[in-house]
């Protein structure tokens, strides 16, 4: 009889987070205590349901060796150095993992500079796209008014209806999501989540519905915002 899938993680980190005005990348701020990047992997490394954790790093970056998690005897870790986009960190990531896991064993990428995650979300992620027979997403719909702006001139309203907010994790089956973004990035497609390479072969993602709190660290203002998130979730 054949073995249920695994699910893996991969959390690309090579980016260096230029908007939020640090000297340091983003997700090695410290905010509640802990790096964002330790905050992000937390609901990864706290869960049996997740076999393995690979981190994309930056070439050069200076940071990682200083944490816990890097000297932590927790063999769950693994680090690669990430490429030019995300898409290639990821890519690199995958590529890590080709001799110990299975075609339709799953990936869960998920941004190291989203670091309020709760692992309610992560849960209910792997629930719903275990039965999936392509994988999904975590989102939210969106509540504002959207405008079509251009030289900071109103063009028109954008329809609102249906459109949702795209957060991490993505969580995809490993065969299926590494030929999308070789695919998109071959065809020379602009990917900035995986759902984007699934849905340029002509796949249908699912949606499920995630806590808003699940920001993308990009401003400091995000920063604060992340800080008071984490807080509030630690007093629940
Ligand atoms: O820049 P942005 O915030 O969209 O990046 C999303 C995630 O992708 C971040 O966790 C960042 O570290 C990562 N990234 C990467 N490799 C790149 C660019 C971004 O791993 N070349």
């Amino acid at each position: 009889m054949n073995a249920l899938p695994k699910c893996w993680a991969v959390i690309p980190a090579a980016g260096i987070g230029e908007r939020v005005g640090s000297n340091i990348p983003k997700q090695y701020l410290k905010i509640a205590g802990k790096t964002i990047l330790e905050h992000s992997l937390a609901p990864f490394v706290n869960t049996s349901r997740i076999a393995g954790i690979t981190i994309a790093l930056h070439p050069q970056d200076a940071h990682f060796t200083s944490l816990d998690i890097s000297r932590s005897t927790c063999d769950k870790i693994h680090t690669v150095t990430g490429g030019a986009t995300r898409a290639h960190s990821v890519l690199n990531a995958l590529e890590s993992f080709e001799a110990q896991i299975r075609e339709d064993d799953f990936i869960l990428v998920h941004d190291a500079a989203r670091p309020c995650l709760t692992e309610r979300d992560l849960d209910q992620l792997i629930d719903v796209c275990l039965a999936h027979e392509v994988g999904g997403i975590i989102g939210s719909c969106v509540t504002d008014t959207l405008k079509h702006v251009e030289n900071n001139n109103i063009v028109n309203t954008v329809d609102r209806e249906n459109i949702w907010r795209a957060y991490t994790p993505q969580m995809f089956k490993f065969g299926m999501l590494q030929r999308a973004i070789q695919t998109a990035l071959k065809d020379g497609v602009c990917i900035t989540d995986e759902a984007s390479a699934l849905e340029y072969m002509g796949y249908q993602p699912c949606m499920v519905e995630g806590d808003v709190r699940n920001i993308k660290v990009t401003t400091a203002t995000d920063v604060s915002l992340a800080e008071i998130f984490l807080q509030q979730e630690m007093k629940s």
